[in-house]
């Protein structure tokens, strides 16, 4: 039965789980402005943070995806340093911790960060670096949190990114992804870097189906991805009758049937325009169809968002309760990259309990 009204402060308690996430879409404004005065960074459009965020939060609801990525050219900037991104990357895992994350993948792209110098292991090991600071300042609340690296579709360094993940695959990055305007960069150009991966036993997600469609799905599927980065565009394959009866194309059957997890972002889907609204977001029928569907953020900073607030605004719109709440959770944990054993013990050690002691808190408020 579901509660009705469930409080964000309740939400904020329960264990969640993370899988899509970017780096540097998930500043403190605060933190851009330091570490612009630190690099000597002169662009930003403010150096007042309550100004600043307002700033990104306006670029961030214009629409368009393409727009949407340019207010990551301030973020970037300022994560040229291995101090800078060790901070950046402690900050992260603070900011997940205190919204109840206890499980998160957050992705970067490592050839983003390489303008002041640093080589891309050096990226890579200064946010690794930054994830156990983070994590080790959190008493009372434990996180795990693991890296996926990202390569930019419009550039060229696929191959690169790849062979970095395989070198730091047991230091603590477990996955591959490719990001960036889906437009004009289709997957299938690093059709050589994915086979090469799924030979390494390596795991891929890929942004697909957010602004592209069905044919970006099939393909990110036919390279080997395990996760759909989005993949909410798979409902142009689903018809719903005027009885409300859903009918399943070929994709979206095969897509539900193998359990193909989709890293649903729903805020930043109506801020990139591939969704109109949260009250209109495919969010609830792939739910009740019980596609494999997680719950994500994408961009904490650009879409003002935590995992709580994006379940909150959930809530608000379709009414789940805490049990819809964990199913999303077990969802996302069960298909995290994290090895089988470890994931079993997240959800028997950290995630059944922790909603069985809010579901008897609430059960004793009645
Ligand atoms: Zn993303």
């Amino acid at each position: 039965m579901n509660e009705p009204g469930l409080a964000i402060g309740l939400i904020r308690r329960a264990p969640k789980v993370l899988l899509h996430d970017h780096l540097d879409g998930g500043l403190r404004p605060q933190t851009i402005i330091e570490l612009a005065a630190d690099q000597g960074y002169r662009g930003l459009p403010s150096t007042d943070p309550e100004e600043l965020g307002e700033w990104f939060r306006r670029g961030a609801s214009q629409g368009s995806l393409e727009l949407y990525l340019e207010t990551f050219e301030h973020t970037v900037a300022v994560m040229q340093t291995r101090a800078a991104l060790v901070r950046v990357a402690a900050e992260c895992a603070e900011d997940l911790a205190a919204d109840g994350v206890v499980y998160a993948e957050v992705r970067h792209a490592p050839e983003l960060s390489t303008r002041g110098g640093l080589t891309l292991d050096e990226v890579v090991e200064a946010i690794l670096e930054g994830f156990r600071i983070g994590a080790g300042q959190v008493a009372g609340r434990p996180i795990v949190l693991r890296f996926l690296a990202t390569a930019m579709r419009q550039a060229d360094r696929a191959r690169e990114i790849a062979d970095l993940a395989l070198r730091h695959r047991d230091a603590g990055v477990v996955g591959f992804d490719i990001a960036g305007p889906e437009a004009g960069y289709p997957p299938g150009r690093f059709a050589d870097v994915f086979g090469r991966l799924v030979h390494a036993s390596f795991h891929l997600t890929l942004h697909a189906g957010e602004g592209y469609g069905l044919p970006s799905i099939r393909e990110a599927l036919d390279l080997g991805a395990e996760r759909l980065g989005h993949g909410v565009r798979i409902v142009d394959d689903i018809k719903v009758d005027g009885a409300g009866q859903a009918v399943l194309g070929r994709l979206a059957a095969y897509v539900r049937d193998r359990r193909i997890p989709l890293e649903l972002c729903p805020t930043s889907n109506v801020h990139s325009g591939a969704a109109g609204s949260i009250e209109s977001h495919p969010f609830e029928l792939l739910r009740r169809l019980r596609f494999r569907v997680t719950v994500n953020t994408d961009n904490r900073l650009m879409s003002d968002v935590s995992l709580s607030s994006e379940f909150a605004a959930l809530e608000a719109a379709f009414g789940l309760g805490l049990d819809e709440v964990e199913w999303l959770t077990l969802n996302a944990m069960k298909s995290a990259f994290l090895p089988f054993d470890e994931r079993l013990a997240m959800i028997t050690g950290t995630i059944k309990p922790g909603f069985a002691a809010l579901r008897a808190e609430l059960n004793a408020d009645r």
